[in-house]
C-alpha cells in the first residue's frame, strides 16, 4: 500500500487525502490564464461557479498553471474562496511556490531538477512543511535529463525506464531533506511507456501515484488511451489519483476520469447513466437530452442507475435494470422504473421527469 499523503483543510478547502487506503481522486485543469482575476470580479465569479460545477459533478482536485506573479496573486484569491482543493502547478521559478503558499492552496507541483540550485529546493520544502502542504513530481516524456535522454537513444534503456528514473532522482532530493509529502507522476502520450514506467516505480516504492497520459489527445482519442493505461495500472493495484488530459473541457476530463474509475470498480455510488445509441426506430432525441441532463444528474447525491433510451420498442426492456428511465414514441415520453412503466407524458416534458 502508497503512503498517504494529507492535503487541503485550510479555510474553506476540504480536507482530503491521497494515497493509502484512501478513495481514489479524480482531478482536472484548469484551462485558461487567471492573470486578470484580481481585478475582474465577473470572471471571479464565473470561474467559482465552474470550479463549484466541476465539484458537485464529483471532481475532488483542479490544478492551476502559475507562470508568474499575477497568476500567483489570482490564485491566492481563488483558494480563500472555494472548498475544491487547488494546486499551483509551477516550473522554474521557486519564488511562485513561496508566494502561492502564502495564500490557500492545497498542493503545489514543482520538481527539483528544474528550479536551479538545491538552496532553491530547501526553501520550497521547509514552506511547504510549515504549511503542512505536499509536492506532486510531475514528469513527462518531454523534460528527461540530457544523460538519461542519451541512454534512451543508444537503446541502452528504454524511455518508461528513463521516466522512472528521473522520477527516483527528483524523489531523493526531498528524501534528502526528510520530506515525504509528495505525489509523483511519470507521464508519456505512448499508452505502454505510461504503463511501464508507474510498474517500474510501484515495484520499488511506496509513494502515491498520480495517472496520466500527456497529450492524449482530442476527446475521444484521449478517453481511448487514457482509459487503456489507468484500467490497465488501476487493476494492478497501481495509482492513487488520476487526471484524464483533453484537448477538451476539464469537465469532459472530470466525467471521463469518474467513468474510468466506476468500470474499474475503483468508485463506487453516485448516478450512472446508461443511454441507447439511437437508430431508425428513435422517437426520442436521446443525444440532446442526456447532453442536456448528464451534469444535472451526476450532481444528484443518490446512488441509482438511469436509463434514457430512444424507443418504446426495446427502450423499457433493454433499460430494465435501471431504477429509472425514459423512452420515447414520436409525442409521449414514457417513464418505467425496474422496466414497468409508471407514467406516460408528452415528450415536450420530459425535462421535468427528474
Ligand atoms: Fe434503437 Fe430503440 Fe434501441 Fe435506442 S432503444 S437503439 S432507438 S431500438
Amino acid at each position: 500500500m502508497t503512503k498517504k499523503i494529507l492535503l487541503g483543510g485550510k479555510g474553506l478547502t476540504k480536507s482530503i487525502s491521497i494515497g493509502g487506503d484512501s478513495p481514489l481522486t479524480v482531478q482536472t485543469m484548469w484551462k485558461d490564464s487567471i492573470i486578470d482575476i484580481p481585478e475582474n470580479d465577473k470572471k471571479l465569479e464565473k470561474i467559482l461557479k465552474e470550479i463549484y460545477e466541476l465539484q458537485t459533478i464529483g471532481c475532488d482536485i483542479i490544478r492551476f498553471a502559475v507562470p508568474d506573479m499575477e497568476s500567483v496573486l489570482a490564485l491566492n484569491i481563488i483558494s480563500e474562496k472555494t472548498s475544491m482543493p487547488l494546486v499551483a502547478d509551477i516550473h522554474f521559478d521557486y519564488k511562485l511556490a513561496l508566494e502561492c503558499l502564502k495564500g490557500n492552496v492545497a498542493a503545489i507541483r514543482i520538481n527539483p531538477g528544474n528550479i536551479g540550485a538545491i538552496e532553491n529546493t530547501k526553501k520550497v520544502v521547509e514552506a511547504c512543511r510549515e504549511n503542512g502542504v505536499p509536492i506532486r513530481i510531475g514528469i513527462n516524456s518531454g523534460s528527461l535529463p540530457k544523460d538519461l535522454q542519451e541512454k534512451i537513444a543508444q537503446g541502452i534503456i528504454s524511455r518508461a525506464e528513463g521516466l522512472c528514473e528521473t522520477a527516483v532522482r527528483e524523489a531523493e532530493i526531498f528524501e534528502d531533506l526528510k520530506f515525504d509529502q509528495y505525489v509523483v507522476s511519470m507521464k508519456s502520450s505512448d499508452v505502454k511507456e505510461t504503463i511501464d514506467c508507474n510498474r517500474f516505480y510501484a515495484k520499488k516504492y511506496n509513494n502515491p501515484l498520480h495517472l496520466g497520459v500527456t497529450e492524449a489527445g482530442p476527446l475521444i482519442g484521449g478517453i481511448v488511451k487514457s482509459s487503456i493505461a489507468f484500467s490497465t495500472l488501476l487493476n494492478e493495484g497501481i495509482g492513487d489519483t488520476i487526471r484524464v488530459s483533453l484537448s477538451s473541457s476539464p469537465e469532459n476530463e472530470v466525467v471521463a476520469g469518474l467513468n474510468i474509475l466506476k468500470e474499474c470498480g475503483k468508485r463506487k455510488g453516485g448516478v450512472t447513466i446508461v443511454s441507447c445509441p439511437r437508430c431508425g426506430r428513435i422517437g426520442f432525441d436521446v443525444h440532446s437530452f442526456v447532453d442536456r441532463w448528464q451534469n444535472k444528474l451526476l450532481a444528484m447525491d443518490k446512488n441509482i442507475t438511469v436509463a434514457v433510451m430512444g424507443c418504446v420498442v426495446n427502450g423499457p426492456g433493454e433499460g430494465r435494470h435501471a431504477d429509472i428511465g425514459i423512452a420515447g414514441t414520436k409525442d409521449k415520453a414514457i417513464i418505467f422504473k425496474k422496466g414497468k412503466i409508471v407514467q406516460t407524458i408528452d415528450a415536450k416534458d420530459a425535462d421535468t421527469v427528474f
